[in-house]
């Protein structure tokens, strides 16, 4: 049996037998990896407090036959004000959560790491709109993992001229903007303004640490949603939990 090291993100957790966890991390060096913390439900068991959700960590894995074995773990950082507001809880989970449904294991990828380290950061700070941050979360991801959404050339014929009526229109199950001609080929395609569209772009090629200046008005923000939501659930094929948590929250404010 080996062992070895990583930098990680516990992106989910559960209960094991009678005193332990099994923890999902997504790793700088090995992709997304489970591995059982022994006892890690006994108090002041020294695992307790690093496999927590959110928690970055540094540690040493053993690698078993079915599974691998927490051996060693240091907290680099807990993400304390994040488990402390409900609401950036709450998007910060479903983050977790959108990685985990759409990343195999065991799939060395740096990227994805790095991303949902600086939108963990950024989600903690309190100053930060957590909205625009969590659509370019998304929009990043997905183009990482291969959906980026085309939204400047029609989907079907790569057309340019993709405006009708000061909108757009946009398919999720295609992935991208609709032109005239292509326009009735979309199934369940949604009709977006041009604000909105402007807004995604920005949002997708901008740096996610100024994502929070670009301003959602409640309408392009619920266009947007409904948008991405639609584009989400063509990929994962099935509805997070955390996501239908997150928008009983925002309706609820
Ligand atoms: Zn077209």
């Amino acid at each position: 049996m080996a062992l070895y090291n990583v930098d990680g993100i516990v992106i989910r957790v559960r209960n094991f037998q009678e005193a332990d966890k099994i923890v999902v991390l997504l790793t700088r060096e090995e992709g997304k990896v489970e591995a059982v913390a022994r006892g890690a439900r006994r108090p002041r068991n020294r695992f307790a407090a690093a496999t927590q959700l959110f928690s970055h960590v540094r540690a040493q894995l053993f690698s078993g036959r079915s599974l691998d074995t927490l051996s060693q773990v240091e907290i680099v950082e807990s993400f304390r004000q994040l488990r402390e507001d409900l609401v950036r809880m709450a998007y910060a989970t479903y983050a977790c959560e959108l990685i985990d449904a759409l990343l195999p294991e065991r799939q060395r990828q740096e990227a994805p790491y790095l991303l949902l380290l600086t939108s963990l950061h950024l989600f903690n700070e309190p100053d930060r709109a957590p909205e625009p941050l969590l659509r370019a979360f998304e929009l990043k991801l997905l183009s990482m993992l291969g959906f980026r959404p085309s939204l400047t050339e029609c989907v079907g014929c790569g057309a340019e001229e993709v405006q009708q009526g000061g909108a757009v229109r946009f398919a999720p199950v295609l992935g991208g903007v609709l032109c005239p001609q292509c326009s009735a080929e979309g199934e369940g395609a949604m009709r977006l303004s041009l604000g909105a569209l402007e807004s995604m772009k920005r949002l997708l090629d901008g740096d996610i640490r100024r994502a929070h200046v670009i301003r959602l008005s409640g309408e392009v923000a619920a266009e947007i949603d409904r948008a991405l939501t639609a584009y989400i659930l063509a990929r994962t094929e099935r509805r997070l939990k955390s996501k239908e948590f997150l928008d009983t929250l925002r309706s609820n404010p």
